[in-house]
């Protein structure tokens, strides 16, 4: 199902017992981790790189503390897993939502992201899914039609790949901050919501509209933790407890 990311090749890749490699011999490693990276040279000097490992470290102490745990059961509601599905999270970051999500389905459970640090987070924690570094912007390293879902969560979104590893009657979730996310750090941000149909427009219909909301009662640490995550600057004094408003806007296509 995975496919070779050199230019031009596209390739099955098989397992050979120690990595992964095409027909034409194109060879990658599986880390000790238990990920398989799949990153070309040029995307390693692509200046969206993905999150740090502080950044990755920061955000799974969020998740840990249950902030984002209303989210994610708005997207288990609106998605409706079943144990026979194949979910992409394109832009998986360190796992959370998609592990999560296979672990109350059981689905086979595929995540890539950018970002080294954070699919070697995910690897760790998680070994019951198959974790791997790529740049989804350039392509999806997938054969077509591989999957029954494809996750966007406030991740990337590449429209024709998607697509095209979708199964025919396969199901598309964009989640987006909505206007109201962070508003207390970043004030109203704007709509998204219509610019992102727009995206998919061509290729896909949307069948569910939700937002999901939840504000946390956050310590002074998980709100330094914030801000790391969202790399806004930190300040020299440590930031105070506050309430903050997590604000996704949910979007199922099919
Ligand atoms: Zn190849």
């Amino acid at each position: 199902m995975l496919i070779c990311t050199v230019r031009g090749c596209a390739q099955a890749l098989l397992c050979d017992g120690r990595g992964m490699v095409c027909a034409r011999g194109h060879s990658f490693d599986i880390s000790r981790a238990g990920y398989i990276n799949l990153l070309q040279p040029q995307d390693r000097r692509s200046k969206k790189p993905g999150d740090t490992a502080a950044a990755v470290q920061a955000r799974r102490r969020l998740h840990d503390q249950g902030v984002t745990r209303p989210l994610l059961q708005a997207i288990a509601t609106m998605l409706a897993p079943r144990s026979s599905d194949v979910v992409l999270d394109a832009g998986c970051g360190d796992g959370f939502y998609l592990a999560s999500l296979a672990a109350g389905a059981g689905f086979a459970a595929h995540g890539v992201d950018i970002s080294t640090p954070a699919i070697d987070a995910a690897a760790r924690r998680y070994p019951g899914c198959e974790w791997v570094v790529a740049n989804a912007d350039r392509f999806v390293p997938y054969a077509d039609e591989s999957f029954s879902t494809v996750l966007s969560i406030t991740a990337r979104m590449n429209a024709p790949e998607f697509r095209r590893v979708l199964r025919t009657d396969g199901k598309l979730l964009v989640a987006i901050p909505a206007p109201d996310d962070l508003i207390e750090l970043r004030g109203r941000g704007r709509d998204r919501a219509d610019r992102t149909m727009e995206t998919f427009a061509s290729a896909f219909t949307l069948i569910d509209r939700q937002r999901a909301t939840t504000i946390a009662d956050l310590d002074a640490q998980s709100v330094q933790d914030l801000l790391v995550s969202i790399y806004r600057p930190l300040q020299a004094k440590q930031p105070e407890a506050m309430h903050v408003t997590f604000s996704l806007d949910l979007l199922l296509f099919r």
